[in-house]
């Protein structure tokens, strides 16, 4: 049996430009040999049972020597493995990706090409600048910048007559001579340039100039950068969207588990955040599922379904599957969800709550609901560990109230390796702050940070840790408390 060897395009940075085909084949891959440039979120794809190896190269740091890494593939898919080798971008674009596949080629290996996103096209593009348009370029030129004497293969001078766009990559260390060789061609020097440093990363960096200035302007810029040349450089200062976003160069941190961060996470970066994932909690199973099971098997006898999190309402309805039933054996009963996100979790499964309190705590419900609770059923649907207070006052009504545990949340560590530099901090509920105040090693580093709150339980819990929050969201949503975020940032700015 014999494997195969897929050589792949790893997107240029931002670990959402990654190809469908190219994420399906990672997770499929026995083998993987990745470039060190490939996002870490990328790498976090590849399956446990694989085989993860770094043939990266840095300029000056070769780990791997190309002969080694063509030796390599081979063998592994002499083994019979399935073999993706990943590289940054494009694997045709500069990647030797097409030395990979002559030796293959040569070897009888099976091999198939999964063009990826190159950094020499999203790179000018996330810094606003088409690499084509029909007023300034009709064309565009890739070119290595590494090849910078004279018996290399690059046409200065048909270089420098080109109207078109010249995208350089590998080049910033020879930027010098790039600049000079254009010049000595006959470029003029008012050609605008511009330097993307780290495109399409939440470190991207773009400095425009001209030939005449660019040098100067570029002092110790960061790699990897490439370098663009020509007219559509101009349109950087209309069209720059990605540098420009509200949050963008800020570090912001989620406490919430990771499990129920996608929808922050996504504000976050859609508003230009680098996110720092630093969950204070994880969301699991119930030790037993008893309880809720015992409410699932009688629901008819309860009048009242409370649900205080979309944890409890995801669980609910995953065991009410697992019973064989359906949202139809709700029919008699009233619901009513805490939160906003508990509430539109129930309408997406096509059930409008009776009942959702304006603030994000479960004790907002009992002005709701009746006085005397005498021969009232109630179950409340929620997390191990909660507080007792509704069903407790519930109880002193005269109600009858069945605790349906549906989940746990338990507490984790994560590497607080990445807690440097931290702007913003958010915190969903009460618990995320305790937690995350006992396991931060050194509550130094979130000093001068802006401490981002849910709502007012939140807020309090911050204020029991001696903190102060910056902002509170108007309603217990992670889009209130994104868009406040966006307006203290505005105000500061
Ligand atoms: N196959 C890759 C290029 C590999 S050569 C692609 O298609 O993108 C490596 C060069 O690509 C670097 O020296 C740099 O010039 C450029 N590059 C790669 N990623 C980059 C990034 N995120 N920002 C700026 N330049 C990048």
């Amino acid at each position: 049996m014999s494997g195969k060897v897929f050589l792949v395009g790893a997107a240029p940075g931002d670990p959402g430009l990654l190809t469908q085909h190219a994420a399906e084949l990672i997770a499929s891959a026995d083998v993987v040999a990745t470039d060190a440039l490939v996002a870490p979120e990328i790498i976090a794809r590849v399956p446990k049972t694989a085989e993860l190896i770094y043939v990266g190269k840095r300029a000056g740091a070769h780990t791997v020597p190309q002969d080694q890494t063509n030796r390599l593939l081979i063998e592994k898919a002499r083994q019979g493995k399935r073999v993706v080798r990943l590289k940054g971008g494009d694997p045709f674009v500069f990647g030797r990706g097409g030395e990979e596949a002559e030796e293959l080629a040569a070897a009888s290996i099976e091999f198939e090409i999964v063009p990826g996103i190159s950094s020499a096209i999203a790179g000018p593009a996330y810094a606003g600048v088409p690499v084509t348009h029909r007023a300034y370029a009709s064309s565009v030129t890739l070119v290595t910048g590494h090849e910078n004497d004279d018996t290399t293969g690059v046409d200065w001078s048909a270089l420098a007559r080109l109207s078109g766009t010249i995208v350089f990559l590998m080049g910033v260390s020879n930027l010098p001579i790039i600049v000079r060789k254009l010049r000595e061609h006959g470029a003029p020097e008012s050609r605008p340039v511009a330097v993307i440093s780290k495109a399409t990363t939440p470190q991207q960096r773009t400095v425009t100039g001209t030939l005449e200035n660019i040098e100067q302007r570029t002092a110790g810029i960061a790699t990897p950068a490439l370098i663009v040349v020509g007219d559509v450089v101009r349109l950087h200062d209309a069209i720059d969207w990605f540098e420009s976003k509200p949050l963008f160069g800020k570090r912001v941190v989620v406490t919430r588990a990771r499990e129920q961060a996608s929808e922050l996470k996504r504000l976050l970066k859609e508003a230009g955040a680098e996110v720092v994932q630093f969950p204070t909690i994880e969301i699991a199973p119930p030790s037993s599922y008893q309880s809720l099971d015992h409410v699932i098997l009688a629901i008819a006898d309860y009048q009242w379904l409370i649900f205080t999190s979309a944890n409890g309402v995801d669980s609910f309805f995953g065991r009410l599957r697992h019973h064989g039933k359906d949202a139809r054996c709700l029919s008699g009963v009233m619901i009513a969800a805490v939160g906003e996100s508990t509430a539109s979790d129930l309408r997406s499964r096509g059930i409008e709550p009776d009942l959702v309190p304006e603030k994000f705590q479960s004790t907002a419900l009992l002005p709701l609901l009746d006085e005397d609770q005498h021969g009232v059923r109630t179950a409340v649907v929620r997390a191990a560990q909660g507080r007792d207070e509704l069903i407790d006052e519930l109880r002193r009504r005269g109600g009858e109230v069945d605790l349906a545990i549906a989940y746990e949340t338990r507490r984790v560590t994560a590497s607080a390796a990445d807690l440097h530099d931290i702007d913003i901090v958010t915190f969903t509920s009460g618990s995320t702050v305790d937690n995350f105040f006992e396991v931060l090693p050194d509550s130094s580093v979130i000093d001068g940070a802006l401490l981002a709150s849910i709502g007012p339980t939140t807020s309090d819990a911050i204020r029991r840790h001696g903190r102060e929050p910056g902002v509170e969201a108007e309603n217990a949503t992670v889009a209130a408390l994104v868009a406040a975020i966006l307006r203290a940032c505005d105000v500061g700015r």
